[in-house]
């Protein structure tokens, strides 16, 4: 099986690093692999440099085994596709079992993704349930469509939701928090709080990096 959990992580928190746990825990994973979304289009641009956003992510998943820093949207050129980053990852893997995890606020925006309805025939989706993030109604069929309840055994193709309680922290808070002098260290690794004040990062509000 592999377990993928793709994200901004501008910055990596506590609250994806339990995510991932869980989501390794739930689906019975060795490992999950963290993808950095190097260059992401659904979303606004990044504060952070891809350089930047690596080694805090790197770092993170240093201090467990089951978490793998995944530089492989850094490799591909362009704009950052979930869709190309699962073909390339199928073309390694072809009759392995995929899983992608999201939260459901990314899953309530999956039709914004581009070819959306071509990733199920790459991958099975594991939604998490993120605090004060209703599962979208305008999803509902989408995920009855491919509903299932437990861990399928087939290589892709459909959506599982995970019930652990996640963590309520998001980046966008961690930003603002640390833009208004906030403390952080409860919702950050060590590490990445360490690295964040050494290079000054998150200081304004609505920087944008340079790369
Ligand atoms: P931002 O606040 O900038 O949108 P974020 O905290 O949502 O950032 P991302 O890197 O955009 O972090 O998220 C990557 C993936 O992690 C998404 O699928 C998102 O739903 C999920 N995720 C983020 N935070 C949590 C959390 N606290 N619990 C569970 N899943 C989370």
């Amino acid at each position: 099986m592999i377990c993928l959990f793709g994200g901004t992580f501008d910055p990596v928190h506590n609250g994806h690093l339990h995510a991932a746990r869980a989501a390794a825990d739930a689906l019975g994973a060795d490992e999950v692999r963290m993808v950095l979304a190097a260059r992401p289009h659904h979303k606004d641009q990044p504060s952070a440099s891809i350089g930047q956003r690596w080694e805090m992510l790197h770092s993170a998943c240093e201090a467990d085994v089951r978490l793998v820093a995944d530089d492989t949207e850094m490799r591909l050129s362009g704009p950052s596709y979930t869709v190309d980053t699962l073909a390339e990852v199928r073309a390694r893997h072809a009759q392995e079992t995929v899983f992608w995890v999201i939260g459901t606020d990314t899953f309530r925006d999956l039709r914004s993704w581009y070819r959306w309805q071509d990733l199920l025939d790459l991958t099975h989706l594991a939604v998490l349930q993120r605090p004060r993030s209703t599962f979208d109604p305008d999803m509902q069929s989408v995920y009855e469509q491919f509903r299932v309840d437990d861990v399928p055994q087939s290589r892709a193709g459909s959506i599982l939701r995970l019930q652990t309680a996640m963590l309520d922290i998001s980046a966008t808070e961690v930003r603002q928090l640390i833009a208004a002098g906030a403390s952080v260290e409860h919702l950050l690794p060590d590490v990445v709080c360490t690295y964040i004040r050494t290079h000054g990062l998150y200081l304004e509000a609505n920087e944008r990096a340079e790369d």
